[in-house]
């Protein structure tokens, strides 16, 4: 068995970072979960709290934090447009400082720091699908710029602190993922759809739904995480992890239909700025240094994801922010 590692999980609250703090702990690891909860609540955690080897901590990442670590997950941010377009200085504070701040304690500690970034780092891209090497088309001054830019400073941030302080970092680029225990009210399109199928209410596709997004399965993707943490000591990336499964936003609100059996009726409702048209990731880098592809297709997915949203009380969910 490997050996236990003191690991530290910024965001660990939240959806993705929930899960990765459950398989940490499993591997008995002993996990530090710190989150704001911005966007999130500790009850995604709840079940851990009574570990031995699991520590829950409220800070603000925007701060300098003193620990003693191994390894760092660096996944605080909001992640939905709505939520990082809510505060987009604080979004852009939250990428930038807490690069600067999981990156010290990790120079200090000697510790491995991985970046959790993101497919918007290629904006409203060009080149279909994307590899990790295509610079991407961001539009510096657009309401996701303040996602997007503060992902591709702390990208900038992550690199330079290993290259100028021999920091031992990695960073993946993360698309679209969902499952269960993402937030009900977050208005990322698998939320929105599940939510408004199951309460009958109307289905609001933005635009004509000619747009594209490839949807990974959260087990898949958080398998990949840990595989980047535990890779070969060379492969720093960025690596892309997602699923390469490309859909139109009319067709996932069409199985979303289908899988519910609802009443619901598909409404169009005007599309956001810069909003991007395709996306899908090439996982070529993934498949080859990783040994790793996702292995759950969408329909099953959102299988288990609608089965989780038919499980919860949406009161227990504190809407972060108006816009959803
Ligand atoms: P999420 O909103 O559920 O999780 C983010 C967590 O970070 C929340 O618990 C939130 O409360 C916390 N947080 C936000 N600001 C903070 C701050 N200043 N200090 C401390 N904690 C803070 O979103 P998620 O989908 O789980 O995303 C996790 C990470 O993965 C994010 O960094 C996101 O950018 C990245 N990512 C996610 C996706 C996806 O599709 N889910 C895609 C690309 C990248
Ligand atoms: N979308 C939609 N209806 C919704 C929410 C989102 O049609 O109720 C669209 C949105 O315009 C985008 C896609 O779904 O084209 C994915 O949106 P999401 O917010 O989930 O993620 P992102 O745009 O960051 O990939």
């Amino acid at each position: 068995m490997s050996r236990i590692k003191r690991i530290l999980v910024t965001g660990g609250a939240g959806f993705l970072g929930s899960h990765l703090c459950e398989r940490l702990v499993e591997q008995e690891h002993d996990v530090i979960c710190l989150d704001n909860f911005f966007t999130s609540q500790k009850t995604n955690v709840e079940h851990l709290l009574a570990k031995p080897n699991f520590e829950l901590v409220r800070h603000d990442i925007t701060q300098p934090i003193f620990l003693e670590v191994d390894e760092i997950y660096n996944l605080a941010c909001p992640a939905a447009p709505g939520h990082y377009q809510y505060n987009p200085i604080k979004t852009m504070k939250t990428s930038v400082l807490g690069a600067i701040h999981v990156l010290g304690l990790a120079k200090r500690c000697r510790a491995r720091v991985l970046q959790a970034s993101t497919s918007e780092v290629y904006g409203d891209p060009e080149l279909h699908p994307q590899p990790e090497s295509y610079r991407g088309a961001v539009n510096p001054v657009g309401p996701r710029a303040c996602y997007d830019e503060g992902k591709r400073a702390a990208e900038t941030l992550f690199v330079d602190y290993h290259r100028h302080n021999g920091v031992d970092v990695r960073i993946v680029r993360i698309f679209n993922t969902y499952g269960p225990r993402m937030h009900p009210f977050d208005g990322r399109v698998v939320s929105n759809f599940i939510r408004q199928a199951l309460r009958g209410e109307d289905i609001t596709i933005f635009g004509d739904g000619s747009q594209t997004r490839s949807f990974c399965y959260r087990d898949d993707l958080v398998e990949g995480i840990i595989r980047m943490m535990n890779g070969s000591d060379n492969f720093l990336g960025p690596v892309n992890l997602g699923n390469p499964g490309e859909f139109t936003i009319r067709e996932l609100a069409d199985l979303v239909l289908e899988l519910t059996n609802t009443k619901s009726k598909l409404v169009e409702r005007p599309l956001p700025p810069d909003d991007p048209t395709r996306r899908q990731p090439d996982i070529t880098l993934a498949k080859k240094n990783l040994d790793w592809e996702p292995k759950v297709p969408l329909r099953e997915g959102l299988v288990k994801t609608i089965e989780w949203f038919q499980s919860i009380r949406w009161e227990d969910f504190r809407a972060p922010t108006p816009n959803y």
